[in-house]
């Protein structure tokens, strides 16, 4: 089985490069979903509580073989929970929910720029990371702006930064500034939810590469010092995802796959993304 590799967070925290995502796996799916990601050799899930299925995520992990403490779980504050009080109460929900007794790694999901400022919610997470419950905390969707506000203001400097970033987008000024700020930069929808997997330089390098689009993307990735966890249903496809630490994409590949960039999204754009549910 490959070994992953590790990023040292800013807080001296290890996360393995890459994980496995569980956005879009209804609950009825994400335990044998996870329970598969798990004999892979997956060991970092990320989840939210958005996603409905935090639950199955720690039930899978304790059902497991695998000792429950070698998997790195993140979770995320949805969005109806910003402000300190209510993001306490979020996290003690995750914490139940999950069961693991930890966190390892909490993340405001979306700023909601438009609808006030995140400080007092980021208050809630320092709050959280001081008294020892989350192992790391962070941030997700911040654009550079977003970072610059709340580090300024702030004791804890967040520990990652999860955005959306593919060969479509790059971001490329965003993993500049998280790098300066000793950020790490994890990439949602690594692949760009299939998206970027007909692309004509991506299946020529993979023909040559004898590897497969999403191997050669996802290889992309981690040769950029990105986090990854692409989600999939498919175990074929969980297996697929993990074989990449057996070649090397070179320069010119490197180069060629980033300049794809299109700064297109699939997502929304965290600067006017407002949706709070019910
Ligand atoms: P991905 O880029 O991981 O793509 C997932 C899609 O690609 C699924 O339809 C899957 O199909 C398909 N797929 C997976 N592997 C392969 C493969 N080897 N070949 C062909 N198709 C493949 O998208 P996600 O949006 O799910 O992003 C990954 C994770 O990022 C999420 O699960 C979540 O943890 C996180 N995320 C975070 C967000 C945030 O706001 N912080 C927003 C969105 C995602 P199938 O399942 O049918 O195999």
């Amino acid at each position: 089985m490959a070994t992953v590799p590790t990023l040292r967070l800013n807080n001296g925290v290890d996360i393995p490069q890459l994980g496995f995502g569980v956005f879009q796996i209804r609950p009825d799916d994400t335990v044998e979903a996870v329970t598969t990601a798990l004999q892979t050799g997956y060991r970092h899930i990320d989840t939210a509580e958005m996603y409905g299925n935090e639950k199955e995520v720690g039930e899978a992990i304790a059902k497991s073989d695998v000792n429950p403490d070698e998997v790195f779980v993140t979770s995320k504050l949805n969005n109806n929970y910003h402000g300190f009080d209510a993001a306490l109460r979020a996290f003690d929900r995750t914490w139940e929910a999950l069961d693991l007794g930890r966190v390892d790694l909490f993340l405001i999901h979306w700023p909601l720029p438009t609808l006030g400022d995140f400080m007092d919610t980021w208050r809630a997470l320092e709050r959280i990371y001081q008294e020892g419950r989350a192992k790391a905390v962070g941030v997700s969707n911040f654009e550079i702006a977003h970072l610059r506000r709340l580090v300024g203001a702030s004791e804890v400097v967040p520990a990652a930064n999860q955005i959306e970033l593919h060969p479509y987008l790059t971001q490329a000024p965003l993993r500049a500034f998280d790098a300066q700020t000793d950020i790490a930069t994890e990439a949602w929808s690594p692949i760009a939810q299939g998206g970027v997997l007909d692309d004509p330089v991506i299946v020529s390098i993979a023909q040559r590469q004898e590897r497969t689009p999403a191997q050669v993307v996802l290889r992309w990735h981690i040769q950029l010092g990105n986090v990854v966890f692409p989600k999939s249903t498919t175990p074929q496809r969980i297996r697929e995802n993990f074989q990449i630490f057996d070649f090397e994409l070179d320069a010119n590949d490197m180069a060629a796959v980033s300049g794809l960039n299109r700064d297109e999204r699939t997502g929304p754009d965290p600067n006017t993304f407002d949706y709070v549910p019910e």
